[in-house]
């Protein structure tokens, strides 16, 4: 009776444990792509702090240029007044602001093309940062649609294996499954039901008293390990 039970509840554990597998990939699925997603959404982050920084440099530049276009007009008002200049004081002075707008001036122009060369820099950057979040979008959109055919692959291994099961519990008597989904509860790795091997538990690697192994032998109830809770069998059973 118990011997026909043990066989039972081994094939249970067999579902179960490809239940477990099946589970744990279904649940590890969504992660992979979430993970993806986050490295997209991370790298469209980026390329928009560059955007920001260009369009910053880009605006500092404009500015810098109308205060270059302020300065040229200041000199040719300079211009006019050194030629309209009646004493040799004034046509000095004059003389002496231009000399000083244009040299600020000159300043500028070289600050703005320092600012040109910057720019092409980032915008190169840009590019290059633009590619790399073409590709991390591809990648995750290509796992996502990956990850949703092999879901409903898994789904449908589930459904069956779960068919499996439910007809197997039928034909199991009733303390034997109770008792079976008892240990289950307390077990993360679905190990249910282990071998005795050489006198020792496969389910933990313990070696059983010699008492534990003869009632196993003797077969008129269900033995747990003691030390891991686990329902015992011998091969020969
Ligand atoms: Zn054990």
């Amino acid at each position: 009776m118990v011997a026909e039970e043990i066989a039972h509840l081994q094939k249970l554990q067999e579902y179960d444990l490809k239940i477990l597998v099946l589970k744990n990939r279904l649940d590890a699925l969504p992660l992979g792509v979430a993970r993806l997603q986050g490295e997209a959404e991370e790298k469209k982050k980026e390329v928009e702090e560059k955007k920001k920084i260009i369009q910053n440099a880009e605006l500092a530049q404009r500015k810098l240029e109308l205060e270059l276009q302020e300065k040229e007009e200041q000199i040719k008002k300079f211009q006019l007044q050194l030629n309209e200049a009646k004493t040799n004081k004034e046509y000095t002075v004059f003389l002496h602001e231009i000399e000083e707008a244009k040299k600020e001036n000159s300043l500028k122009e070289s600050k703005i093309l320092e600012m040109m060369s910057e720019q092409d820099t980032l915008r190169r950057d840009e590019e290059k940062e633009q590619i790399l979040l073409k590709e991390a979008n591809e990648k995750f959109l290509e796992k996502k649609k990956e990850a949703a055919a092999e879901m409903e692959t898994l789904k449908s291994q589930l459904r069956e294996e779960e068919g499996r099961r439910k007809l197997l519990a039928v034909d199991i008597a009733e303390a034997a499954l109770s008792l079976y989904e008892r240990v289950r509860k307390t077990k993360k790795n679905g190990l249910v039901i282990a071998q005795i091997k050489d006198g020792t538990c496969s389910g933990c690697f313990m070696k059983l008293p010699s008492t534990v192994v003869e009632n196993v032998k003797k077969g008129k109830d269900f033995v747990l390990c003691e030390n891991c809770s686990t329902i015992l069998y011998l091969a020969e059973q």
